[in-house]
């Protein structure tokens, strides 16, 4: 029983711990705690489980927005780590309900599709003819067409007629073929963007205007050229349910719209308006020993879209940063500096949270050292840049070499870089001349697969790459705070644009504390 036992204690430590222990390289004792704890007690499934199928997407304004702020609260205070929510502004409050979206003639199927955010409900399931949009070659054109809409769903995107992935295309078609596609695609979508020119709206405008004209529903598809995945961002009608319905399936019932087969759908959403929703950013705070008033801040938007689980935008950059802050509360005792984590609101509505942090704290700003965001999916981090700081290769080079090679051979670093205007909340800090570095992420096709997109899944986080990803911001975190004086702050000679003009550093934006600038009047 014995030998057997240590046979396979053998057998599965070899297997479980190559991967750091073989290339554990870091000189420092409190880095190495870091990466034995990552290696041994990684909290980050737990987190995520929590967080993503507990809790769920975090549209701003929506109880599960609220829910995820006092989650990360107790979650802190669980690590004894002080942490609390500060309200930034108010937003129309809304909650989710079910999206039953039915083909019922032809045939019947029920669909892919879903209502967009705050799209107005439906009292009693729609039940209604389908029409196409066309393409229009005149204004005129699209006039006499408006009135078709009264009594109708109107499909308002265009249909696909190459519904694979662009890889499929290139990797399986013959060469002849890829071209032809290739061509086909982009001469259909120069013909509907000359079409929605003549009439005189844009995808975000156009929704009223057919609701004006007596439609019963808008249906979309905003699919990312990924099979399957389609983003779902926010409804523009302001009486009439919005919907998107998966590319395969639009398609369908646009074809069958534009041959006369008259498709019919059930359409059956349900949501809650309820007044106004206080907005909060997670402020979580390590207070330091030495310098008190001077700031590390660890950086991810809390917030989500609300097509899926919003787990690569922005889970994993949430559960990276509470991660690093449970280990470095754990091995680095007496930080010398104060450590925040920032889990910010309203991200994905222009920066908000962070907006509002900066204006309401510039004590804060003018002392802080660093701001490290983890906004750009799961992937570990292969990209810095120094922000346009022009000294920043001196301290952020010394930080990057405590942190263990088999992480920083993946990053490729750029100094002194370029400030970024906006994207993420870095861009908040930088605004203001405050250090602000973006984590930048490998892809793992984010942009198509997962970035606001109805795939934005638990099952997509690679937890390994993760795990690289929380030792880096506990390491930077430790070595900002670590940092003998503050560092240098002089901003770079801006680089010429293409018209030789300079180029300026990014200005201030005022942080919306109201959804009055975001929806139709
Ligand atoms: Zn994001």
């Amino acid at each position: 029983m014995r030998k057997i036992k240590t046979i396979s204690l053998i057998a599965f430590m070899a297997v479980s711990l190559p991967l750091y222990s073989q290339q554990t390289t870091s000189t420092k004792p409190i880095v190495s705690n870091f990466e034995k704890e990552v290696q041994n007690h990684s909290q980050l499934k737990n987190l995520a489980q929590e967080l993503l199928d507990g809790i769920g997407p975090r549209l701003v304004g929506t109880p599960q927005m609220e829910a995820a702020n006092n989650w990360a609260v107790q979650t802190f205070q669980k690590w004894n780590i002080p942490a609390r929510n500060e309200e930034f502004g108010k937003w129309k409050a809304w909650e989710r309900g079910i999206s039953h979206i039915d083909m019922i003639s032809p045939w019947v199927k029920s669909l892919d599709a879903t209502q967009l955010a705050w799209s107005p409900a439906t009292k009693k399931p729609v039940v209604a003819e389908v029409i196409a949009m066309p393409i229009f070659n005149s204004e005129a054109d699209f006039k006499s067409w408006l009135p078709k809409v009264k009594g109708k769903i109107v499909l308002m995107s265009p249909k696909q007629d190459f519904g694979r992935s662009d890889y499929q295309y290139k990797e399986f078609a013959t060469e002849e073929t890829y071209q032809k596609i290739t061509e086909a695609k982009k001469n259909a979508s120069d013909t509907w963007r000359k079409s929605m020119e003549f009439t005189g709206f844009t995808q975000n405008t156009l929704p009223l205007e057919l609701e004006k004209n007596g439609a019963v529903a808008v249906a979309i598809s905003n699919w990312t050229g990924i099979m399957g995945a389609n983003r779902i961002f926010g409804a523009k009608t302001k009486t009439i349910p919005m919907i998107d319905i998966n590319n395969e399936e639009y398609s369908m019932l646009y074809r069958l719209a534009e041959n006369g087969k008259a498709p019919k759908l059930s359409i059956n959403v349900q949501s809650q308006f309820k007044g106004e929703a206080k907005m909060y950013n997670t402020i979580a705070e390590i207070k330091g020993t030495e310098k008190p008033n001077e700031y590390v801040i660890l950086s991810a938007h809390l917030d989500s879209w609300d097509g899926a689980q919003g787990a690569t935008d922005n889970g994993t950059g949430v559960i990276t940063v509470m991660e690093a802050a449970r280990i470095l509360k754990k091995y680095y005792p007496n930080n010398k500096r104060t450590i925040l984590v920032c889990l910010w609101g309203s991200e994905e509505q222009g920066l908000n949270g962070s907006r509002a942090f900066v204006e309401d704290h510039p004590e804060i700003v003018e002392n802080t050292i660093a701001v490290f965001n983890f906004d750009s999916g799961t992937g570990r981090i292969v990209r810095i840049n120094g922000a346009g700081f022009e000294k920043s290769y001196d301290y952020m080079g010394r930080w990057l070499n405590a942190v263990p090679d088999y992480i920083t051979k993946h990053i490729e670093t750029t100094f002194p870089g370029s400030p970024s205007g906006g994207g993420s909340d870095h861009a908040s800090f930088l605004a203001y001349g405050a250090p602000g570095f973006m984590m930048g992420s490998h892809n793992w096709g984010y942009g198509g697969y997962t970035w606001h997109t109805n795939r934005d899944t638990y099952d997509k986080i690679v937890f390994d790459d993760l795990e690289y990803n929380v030792i880096l911001a506990a390491t930077l975190s430790y070595m900002a705070s670590e940092e003998p004086e503050m560092v240098n702050k002089d901003r770079r000679i801006m680089p010429m644009d293409k018209e030789g003009n300079p180029t300026k550093w990014p200005e201030p934006k005022k942080a919306e504390r109201t959804s009055d600038y975001y929806f139709v009047k």
